[in-house]
């Protein structure tokens, strides 16, 4: 039932069924796109790219009765990175699905570029937008075809190069069939830190100006995560990007950290900053470290003696 009013997993039920009966990406594309209650209004603009410019002003939100987002502020600028972090059910998805506009805000204003999100065209909006998820869904299609999804005029130079950076190329280059391996239900099988290399590559190929990375290096290994962070740093200079996380080393570089429990900020700051303030970052940050399950920072370790 839960899933019922998830309209991304919905989405990814549907496409399961449809794919069963056409192969059309356009199709799938047109049911990604289909939400009923959001409506589409277009008043600006000729704008080609949006900038990136991203603020939440005395938003809330709820799915039914239950609260689950609580008076969030926070602005940032272009090519900005903001980290989100906390336990699960803090309500950090929600927050970024407010930004895509899977749902719309109860209450306050969420803007991009200055504008209302209800403002913009969907499309233009979303277009515009890359979304890294836990739950990625593949199509039964080539690697290839998976990662130029939305791009489907992309060179296979171009789909080469994104999975380079989303460290795929090397286990894509390892299979038989390369780029042609069939993957998705009924292809080869992938573990869930390739699947994630797979969605990171769409995503990077999409050249987004805002991009969303809900939990998504989860899956992965530290050491690859770190690879990854450091050819994204230089891909996403002038990208606006949100990284969800629970580890603090996903986020430590972030511009902007927020802390969140139970639908609201509870602490926010640069990862310095909110170290300092010895609340509930460091607290989980001291866990971490302890539990090499964090980063082994030598020097961020020192700073905390
Ligand atoms: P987080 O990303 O921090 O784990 P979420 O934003 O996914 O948190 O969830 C916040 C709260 O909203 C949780 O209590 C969750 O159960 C609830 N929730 C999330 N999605 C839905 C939905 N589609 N319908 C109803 N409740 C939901």
């Amino acid at each position: 039932i839960w899933a019922l009013n998830n309209p991304m997993r919905m989405a990814g039920w549907l496409i399961n069924d449809v794919q069963r009966f056409v192969a059309s990406a356009e199709k799938v594309e047109e049911l990604l796109n289909t939400k009923p209650e959001i409506k589409n209004e277009t008043k600006r603009y000729n704008v080609k790219h949006l900038k990136g410019v991203v603020e939440f002003e005395q938003v809330s939100f709820s799915y039914g009765d239950e609260p689950v987002l609580n008076d969030i502020n926070f602005k940032i600028r272009q090519g900005q990175t903001v980290g989100i972090i906390g336990p699960t059910g803090a309500g950090k998805s929600t927050l970024v699905n407010l930004l895509s506009r899977f749902y719309d805000a109860s209450k306050g204003e969420v803007r991009v570029d200055g504008l209302n999100v209800r403002d913009w065209d969907i499309h233009k909006l979303r277009n515009s937008m890359a979304t890294v998820m836990q739950d990625i869904f593949l199509f039964s299609d080539t690697i290839e075809g998976n990662i130029a999804y939305g791009n489907p005029n992309a060179s296979f130079e171009a789909v080469q190069a994104a999975a380079k950076m989303a460290e795929a190329d090397g286990f894509i280059s390892k299979l038989p069939e390369g780029y042609d391996t069939i993957i998705g239900e009924r292809g080869v099988g992938l573990s869930g830190g390739q699947r994630q290399r797979i969605a990171l590559a769409r995503a990077i190929l999409k050249n987004p100006s805002i991009l969303i990375l809900d939990d998504t290096t989860s899956a992965l290994d530290m050491e690859t995560e770190l690879r990854i962070q450091k050819t994204l740093k230089s891909l996403l200079k002038e990208k606006t990007c949100f990284i969800i996380a629970h580890r603090i080393s996903s986020v430590k570089d972030a511009d902007l950290i927020l802390v969140m429990e139970n639908g609201t900020i509870i602490e926010r700051g640069n990862h310095k900053e909110l170290l300092a303030k010895k609340g509930s970052y460091y607290k989980v940050f001291n866990n971490q470290v302890g539990n090499f399950d964090g980063m082994h920072d030598l020097e961020e370790v020192n700073y905390l003696n």
